[in-house]
């Protein structure tokens, strides 16, 4: 069998229409590396073998009985374990849902099932979706896999390192503060936030609802703007998902960007950067203008502030979202005392990882009385200063461009002591958040460290509702380079 692992979701899905591969074939091959290269990483929660491979099945009947198959008809899926589907243990990584199956199933799972793609698992990820490693998993870390000492990224960890493994073309996570465009840049794939409810939330577990977006990961460009078109849309069922139809694909090929002006934050640029990330942004940006486009410069002043106001917005949502573990409605169970009190307290402490409850601390003080004003009111009023940063910026610029992440993927271990280095690893995709800005990450050059290639990411941020601006940009420099086009030795096939 030509094996379809260096191809993206929509020419496997074409193999499969044609008769060239079978959705079986496909799917089997797809759990079969999720077992067994999944298993090293540690990459998957669980997989759904024999409801993919029945859905895989029905796929060659329906073309065999030459039924029109769905833009995604053969194509295996990971989905993040915050995400809700019939048949899937939604558990967050967290020892408290442990066992937990939804009654129900996501709007975009449902839509990704309508186009005929087939969900194969529930990948890794940080408990909660909290963090930017993959180490606050309740089961163990994933690996990433160009260098298995070291993390992913996080906290959609494991979904980002089975599209780069080759096990699944496309990957559903979510990006909360970033958590899937810094996995996708230590990972080198793409990963694609859209503007804050163009994707229907209904069916993710919610950590931070005022940030979180459910965002897919791919190798190339054209399958997010297929999976964009597939998943947005307004949902009655998600009263944030904007009043929207679905955004179409512009069908340009988008080779060039004559007159589109670059914006380069210098505040994204910092004199301290690695200086590997400089040079690979520095080329990044000078193979923009040769397509055509323009360098300016422009200033995003309160950037330094992102990361304290996230960590406030963000810890205060999840406080109030996380209230609804307690033992009598999900998840598991510890009695205590036996009391009502004492088999929730008793149940929160053993349920939940540290991480999570130093949030839950954090987001309970910020939002309590006499401090309210003081701290959550306050990174409210920073969030609209982040915001009006932006739309300056936008008057100067149509595109921002820069890193996803000060530095490629560290050593798993390095920043577990210290949680405010791990919080700062999210500074250059925070603000995006906080904004509810498109904002892409797609792979821009390697570092060498100790005889290992490290992915780097370039990340472009566009104003509201811009998404298919960050993809045109997006398509014209994946088509001027190579850099998508490499994966890991382990890479499946
Ligand atoms: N790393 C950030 C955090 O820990 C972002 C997480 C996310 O986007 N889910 O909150």
């Amino acid at each position: 069998m030509s094996h379809p692992n260096p191809i993206d979701a929509v020419e496997t899905a074409r193999a499969v229409a044609a008769g060239e591969l079978s959705a079986e074939q496909v799917v089997t091959r797809a759990l079969n590396a999720a077992r067994d290269l999944g298993g090293r990483l540690n990459l998957f929660l669980s997989l759904d073998r024999e409801r993919a491979l029945d859905r895989a099945r029905a796929v060659d009947s329906a073309r065999a009985a030459g039924r029109a198959l769905g833009p995604l008809a053969g194509v295996p899926v990971a989905l993040k374990a915050n995400m809700c589907a019939e048949g899937f243990e939604s558990n967050c990584a967290s020892r408290i849902l442990a066992g937990y199956h939804a009654p129900y199933t996501a709007t975009f799972v449902m839509r990704l099932l309508d186009a005929g793609a087939i969900p194969i698992g529930v990948t890794n990820m940080d408990e909660f979706a909290m963090g930017s490693s993959g180490e606050n998993s309740a089961f163990g870390p994933a690996k990433n896999p160009w260098d298995e000492a070291r993390t992913p990224g996080g906290s959609s960890s494991g979904a980002a390192g089975a599209v780069a493994a080759g096990i699944v073309p496309i990957a559903l996570g979510s990006d909360t503060g970033g958590s899937v465009r810094q996995p996708a840049a230590l990972c080198g794939i793409l990963g694609l936030k859209p503007t804050y409810g163009r994707i229907s939330r209904y069916g993710l577990i919610a950590f931070a609802s005022s940030l979180d977006q459910v965002s897919p990961f791919a190798r190339s460009v054209r399958d997010l703007e297929l999976l964009l078109e597939l998943l947005s849309g307004a949902d009655p069922l998600d009263s944030t998902s904007l009043p929207l139809a679905p955004l179409g694909r512009s069908g340009e090929e988008g080779a060039r960007l004559d007159g589109l002006r670059i914006g380069v934050p210098a505040q994204y640029m910092p004199a301290g950067l690695d200086p590997r990330v400089r040079t690979a942004i520095e080329a990044s940006l000078a193979t923009f203008e040769s397509l055509g486009a323009k360098l300016v410069e422009v200033s995003l002043p309160h950037t330094d502030a992102a990361i304290a106001c996230y960590y406030v917005v963000a810890t205060a949502e999840a406080s109030s979202n996380l209230a609804r573990f307690e033992g009598v409605r999900y998840g598991m169970r510890e009695l205590g005392d036996g009391s009502l009190q004492g088999m929730m307290a008793a149940t929160r402490a053993a349920g939940f990882g540290p991480e999570v409850k130093r949030r839950i601390l954090l987001g309970t003080y910020v939002l309590s009385s006499g401090y309210y004003a003081a701290w959550y009111g306050q990174a409210l009023k920073v969030r609209r200063l982040l915001r009006r940063d932006f739309d300056r910026a936008f008057e100067q610029c149509d595109v921002i461009a820069g890193p996803t992440s000060p530095t490629p993927a560290f050593r798993l271990g390095a920043k577990t002591a210290d949680p405010v280095a791990m919080y700062l690893n999210d500074i250059l995709t925070a603000p995006a958040s906080l904004a509810g800005l498109p904002a892409l990450s797609l792979p821009c050059g390697f570092a060498e460290e100790s005889g290992t290639r490290l992915p780097l990411g370039l990340q472009l941020i566009a104003p509201p509702l811009e998404d298919a601006r960050v993809l045109r940009a997006a398509r014209a420099f994946e088509s001027a380079t190579d850099f998508h086009t490499q994966h890991p030795a382990l890479f499946a096939s």
